[in-house]
């Protein structure tokens, strides 16, 4: 009898769908066996490196610091297990996991081992490199007129001086760090190309973005957008504030140069909308505001506040964060509040992050309870962070009364958007410089800081000046392929501005706005990792990450 032919075909599909199913479900099994075996490591590892660390930043003792870096070490040492990588290869290589929960998880935890994977003679020779440096800038002051100056003292005389010659010597002597360090800088980012290469990569920019989840090619889209976005204003801008200072200094608008921007890089909006904050907030007291606040919107934040370090004390850390000690409610916040407007901007936001990991959704595996990237985070904490400068806010929250807000408030407005677009134009020139120099460190790296410093801020370079300037910013040696994601976190901050304001409320000052805390639970929060960060910014918001709404905040 002769077999009927669509009878085989579909036995075959019966077949090949059982077993493709089977193989599915033995892969997904290998892969929870792992989960297993990481969960119970790195839970507990973890929770130490960050309660040992929250410790030393509060001590500030010899002891406390040993004990941290010790389990920062341990920790870090999870990922350099090479059996653990190898089995995750076979898992991802086999393309079988599908439930998305696991999907992701091995995606996040591949990227992990696998940037664990460098030899530790590399990172042996990496971290003393850059040991060294950060001693030499540490050791560095800059020597003005026969003076030593700190960082702080030039940053002040920068500010407040309005004599050019002074401001050039104070820019100029700072500016000594540059070939103190260059050469070191040069050999440690070649370094780090080796350690990028070993692991597959091009260099290690293209590393230090995908390991973090980032597309190089997608950020510089959104690079490409918000330089296209802010040029024509900042044009007009920068005519301004030219304006501005050949009037401050006395001088042509053709004479001004790069020490006349009342800072070392031009990074910060330079003051020229006064308003006096720090008056308005020197008898309040930001942490009960910040409560109250975030009360006000439903995100209560007294479990946070309960088990943080607000207030100076010897040997303590001087600046701010926010951690997750386990992703499980355990979140705290280490500050040194005084009655000011940088206090008040960092308390909000630091209590952005602090909501961003305390609300989390607690079903979620713990490699997915966390934020959807670095930059994510960020935006959270910037979006609040920017109401204490804003008059609404500040006469919702009665810091300021009606008559004083609408007194305020167009210089409010001027100063936010002329912070931002000096604060984009400047980030630009980070991104592309680090960038380009991690695929040629042998190019004329002093001629690339100028030219793009031309082409982004409209700052041109001092005549005949041939010096490293480009090594005088620590980020470039030690924070290294960071930066840009101090702007992507102001774009998505002000995405979420956007959004909020077309879709849930139009009180912009929020106070009160349950339904804004709710919008940020459920979509921002809740989801921690389990998307891209781009897929959750479109689920969120309806789109993938853009410049437009920043434009239209600040540029218009
Ligand atoms: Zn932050």
């Amino acid at each position: 009898m002769k077999k009927n032919p669509l009878l085989i075909t579909f036995t075959m599909i019966i077949t090949l769908f059982w077993s493709c199913s089977s193989k599915q479900e033995i892969m997904e099994k290998r892969l929870k066996k792992f989960i297993s075996y990481y969960e119970a490591k790195a839970i507990p590892l973890s929770r130490e490196a960050a309660l040992t660390s929250w410790n030393a930043n509060i001590s500030g003792t010899d002891t406390d610091w040993v004990s941290s870096e010790k389990a920062a070490f341990n920790l870090a040492k999870l990922y350099t297990d090479t059996k653990a990588l190898s089995e995750l290869k076979k898992i991802k290589v086999s393309g079988l996991v599908q439930d998305p929960i696991l999907a992701r998880q091995l995606v996040l935890l591949y990227d992990a081992y696998l940037a664990g994977q460098v030899d530790t003679s590399l990172i042996a020779r990496r971290l003393k490199m850059e040991t060294d440096i950060n001693k030499k800038y540490s050791s560095f002051r800059a020597l003005v007129n026969g003076k030593e100056l700190s960082d702080n003292e030039i940053e002040n005389l920068l500010k407040n001086s309005t004599d050019s010659k002074e401001l050039q010597a104070a820019w100029e002597g700072h500016k000594m760090i540059g070939p103190v360090v260059a050469g070191d800088i040069i050999e440690l980012v070649k370094h780090r190309n080796v350690i990028a290469k070993n692991l597959g990569f091009n260099n290690f920019h293209e590393m230090s973005l995908k390991l973090s989840g980032q597309d190089p090619a997608e950020v510089t889209a959104i690079f490409d957008e918000l330089d296209n976005l802010t040029r024509e204003n900042f044009i007009l801008l920068k005519g301004d504030i030219d304006t501005y200072f050949a009037k401050r200094y006395r001088i042509k608008v053709s004479d001004l140069q790069p020490w006349h921007y009342q800072n070392r890089y031009f990074q910060e909006g330079p003051e020229i909308y006064p308003v006096d904050f720090d008056t308005y907030y020197k008898d309040q007291d930001p942490v009960k505001l910040a409560a109250a606040f975030y009360d006000g919107i439903g995100l209560n934040v007294d479990a946070i506040l309960a088990k943080s370090d607000l207030y100076e004390k010897p040997g303590k850390n001087q600046h701010a964060f926010s951690t997750d000690i386990d992703r499980a409610g355990d979140v705290r916040t280490l500050d040194n509040i005084r009655p000011d407007v940088y206090w008040m901007n960092t308390i909000l936001h630091e209590l952005g992050h602090g909501v961003y990991s305390y609300y989390n959704d607690m079903t979620l595996p713990f490699t997915l309870r966390d934020a959807a990237h670095a930059f994510t985070t960020e935006a959270v904490a910037n979006f609040f962070g920017r109401l204490a400068k804003d008059p609404d806010w500040m006469a919702g929250m009665r810091i300021i009364d009606q008559k004083e807000r609408e007194k305020i408030e167009e210089n409010c407005r001027k100063s936010l958007r002329l912070e931002m677009l000096v604060f984009s134009r400047w980030a630009q020139v980070m991104y592309r410089f680090e960038k380009s120099m991690y695929e040629n460190p042998d190019q004329d790296l002093n001629k690339l800081w100028w030219d793009l410093a031309e082409k982004y801020q409209m700052v041109s370079k001092p005549e005949g000046r041939d010096m490293p300037d480009w090594a005088t910013k620590i980020h470039i040696a030690l924070y290294p392929c960071y930066y840009h994601n101090y702007l992507l976190g102001e774009l998505l901050a002000s995405q979420f501005y956007g959004y909020i304001k077309a879709n849930i409320t139009d009180n912009m000052s929020f106070i009160g706005e349950k339904p804004v805390g709710e919008y940020f639970k459920n979509n921002v929060f809740m989801p921690g990792t389990r998307y891209y960060w781009n897929d959750m910014i479109e689920k969120a918001t309806g789109e993938k990450l853009t410049a437009r709404y920043y434009a239209e905040q600040f540029v218009q």
